[in-house]
């Protein structure tokens, strides 16, 4: 049942890794499981055999073929410097070839104590498995880059976090798990060829065109691939109101995906400095924030390069400066593609920008909900039928009014006819996104009653985001004032 593992990660050198098997856990139970995700892995789904599946995904049964092991790397952790992270509590099993293939590495988080675990326990609990289950499927449905979930199990053991709670363990599939803290930890101890052989190994793994480019200059053309990638990664979070929350560099991967769904969350009131997660006291990690935090990180991964980009350390940190300077422009290019395809605009013209930010500004003014205003907005790309309910939408109307009529001038500049229009416009601007509270209530029945129901009620909505589904009105609608979640929790 199980597609055959492949082990690059595991034959890199000895000091990328611990080999460690996962801790078997008291009484697993299955409790999801993504079908579609696993056919697309190779997964042979006519011999599925739950309890076989079951005993894998808790770490029960090592499958055959798989070389377990915690992976090394270092990190900022809001922004101070921590040089032996690793894998506290995930466990990778292998890699595998999908359909496609791509390879994916295939992880087990929640695992068990490794040698990296330090004060941790190594498991994790049910709430933020099913978080993180939900909203990376969310994200993938929604085009977003991202690790996925194949599989949740609950552990029959409970976890102490303050209160005891079930335990449980996510089956994460990622085309790497590598991060800017993977190069951040062998540059920390002066170990220039394993960075050199950790660069080779995402470039043959994630950037293969550049495998052709000799020596120095593959380094730095590796940067700014990466660089590329993060931009167009932030723009689109940027694009659907998400907020990542742990912005650490061990939390950003060199393949571009998003990674680490701890205290993330979707803004509802559209105000640029939102924070929910708990952990983030100093506001570092706001929503408008990210892009240029993932140019900080950036940097950091930067640092790690210089021995490779060239042998000149001046030239080369003059190198590595020039790359990073050009992310600003990279990013708002990607930015501007990403709104302009939610504004309905097609071509380019010289004011977009000014234009999207004045709405950004009236939504904030006006206390808008971010996801229903651009959903609405496709209603009023076809005619000002939708107007009155976009306007509902705001609570002060005096700004948006006029907004509207400088938008529909804008569009009459371009012949799209306007029913195209809504149509492509509703294929990137989200009905239904994983809210704060419905996420929330699917996890509180889940551990409270053991109903995994509003999960997978959930779980169906928010991975068809942009079609309208029958009766799923109540998941449209941002939390009543009782029911706000103003902060999360890892
Ligand atoms: P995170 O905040 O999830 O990005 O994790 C930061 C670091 O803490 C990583 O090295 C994790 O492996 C480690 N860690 C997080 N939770 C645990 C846990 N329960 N047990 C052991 N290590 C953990
Ligand atoms: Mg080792
Ligand atoms: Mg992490």
């Amino acid at each position: 049942m199980f597609p055959s593992f492949t082990l690059r990660y595991a034959r890199l050198p000895g000091r990328f890794f611990e080999r460690f098997d996962p801790v078997p856990v008291a009484s697993p139970r299955l409790v999801a499981f993504n079908r579609s995700l696993a056919e697309e892995l190779g997964f042979d789904l006519d011999a599925f055999d739950r309890e076989e599946a079951t005993v894998w995904f808790a770490g029960n049964v090592v499958p055959t073929g798989a070389e377990p092991l915690a992976q090394a790397y270092a990190g900022h952790q809001f922004g101070g410097f921590v040089p032996r992270l690793g894998d506290g509590r995930a466990v990778l099993l292998g890699e595998v070839t999908d359909r496609a293939g791509r390879l994916r590495d295939i992880q087990l988080k929640g695992a068990g104590r490794t040698p990296f675990s330090r004060g941790g326990d190594g498991r994790a609990p049910l709430g933020p498995v099913l978080r993180e289950y939900l909203v990376s499927e969310a994200m993938q449905a929604m085009g977003i880059p991202t690790t996925r979930a194949l599989a949740a199990v609950t552990t029959g053991e409970r976890v102490m976090r303050g209160l005891p709670e079930p335990g449980a363990i996510l089956t994460r599939v990622a085309a790497s798990h590598i991060r800017v803290g993977t190069f951040q930890y062998f540059a920390a101890r002066g170990d220039t060829e394993a960075v050199r052989e950790l660069a080779d190994h995402v470039v043959s793994r994630h950037y293969p065109e550049l495998g052709r480019l000799s020596g120095n200059e593959r380094y730095l053309a590796l940067m700014t691939a990466i660089q590329a990638r993060q931009a167009a990664l932030m723009a689109k979070w940027m694009g659907v109101g998400f907020i990542h929350g742990v912005m650490n560099t061990d939390n950003t991967t060199v393949s571009g995906e998003t990674i680490d769904y701890g205290p993330c969350a979707f803004m509802e009131t559209y105000d640029p400095k939102t924070v929910f997660s708990s952990i983030d006291e100093g506001k570092r990690y706001a929503y408008a924030n990210q892009p240029w935090i993932a140019q900080w990180n950036l940097a950091r991964l930067a640092e790690t390069l210089l021995p490779l980009i060239d042998d000149d350390q001046e030239r080369a940190v003059e190198l590595a400066t020039e790359t990073l300077q050009a992310y600003p422009a990279r990013y708002e290019s990607e930015w501007l593609a990403v709104m302009r395809a939610k504004l309905g605009m097609e071509r380019e013209e010289r004011g977009d920008e000014a234009l999207i930010e004045a709405l950004l500004g009236v939504m904030q003014e006006g206390h808008a909900d971010f996801t229903l205003t651009f959903r609405q907005l496709c209603d009023c790309a076809r005619s000002s039928a939708g107007d009155t309910a976009l306007l509902e939408l705001f609570e002060r109307v005096e700004g948006i009014e006029g907004w509207l009529e400088r938008w529909r001038a804008r569009l009459a500049q371009e012949t799209l006819a306007p029913a195209d229009r809504v149509r492509r416009m509703r294929l990137v601007n989200p009905l239904y996104i994983p809210r704060n509270h419905r996420v929330q209530q699917a996890l509180t029945a889940a551990i409270d009653e053991d109903d995994f129901a509003p999960f997978e009620a959930l779980l169906a909505v928010i991975t068809q985001p942009y079609e309208e589904q029958a009766g799923c009105e109540a998941y449209t609608l941002p939390a009543s004032p009782s029911e706000r979640v103003f902060r999360t929790f890892c």
